[in-house]
């Protein structure tokens, strides 16, 4: 058995895909919706997968012929506050929202708690302030 944790982002026209319940039923999978954000244009889902190793990737290549993105997550993300220059290049980037900018200081926040590993932010950063750990 395997866990991973996968970013999937829906198009308006399968939205009303019930995926979860196809990844059980078509794969064996375990999948547990971590976060969801879905409406009728559109969204995005985090979801977290048990299962063989083979199953698990033929579930998401299945996903991906139904036209849903489907992005691997990594382990953990940190940033590293001695590099980071509040340059805001990460603020725009990052899916989730995790990063927010203080309107007084200009100072960039990183809210660990939202991230969901992504990896978008790393090779955005100019300082390499954001690591995988
Ligand atoms: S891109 Fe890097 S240096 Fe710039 S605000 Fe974000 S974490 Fe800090
Ligand atoms: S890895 Fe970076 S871009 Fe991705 S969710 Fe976390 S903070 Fe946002």
């Amino acid at each position: 058995m395997a866990r991973r944790k996968f970013l999937l982002r829906f198009r308006p026209n399968i939205v009303s895909e019930p995926v979860t319940y196809l990844l059980v039923k078509d794969f064996g999978l375990i999948p547990n919706v971590l976060r969801a954000s879905i409406n009728d244009r559109g969204g995005k889902m985090v979801i977290e997968v048990d299962g063989k190793p083979s199953e698990i990737a033929a579930g998401m290549s299945f996903l991906e012929t139904k036209g849903v993105e489907v992005q691997e997550l990594m382990e953990c993300v940190e940033r590293d506050e001695g590099r980071c220059t509040h340059c805001g290049m990460c603020v725009s980037i990052c899916p989730v929202e995790a990063f927010s900018v203080d309107k007084g200081t200009w100072k960039v926040s990183f809210d660990k708690e939202r991230c969901i590993a992504c990896g978008m932010c790393i090779n955005a950063c100019p300082p390499k302030a954001m690591q995988l750990m």
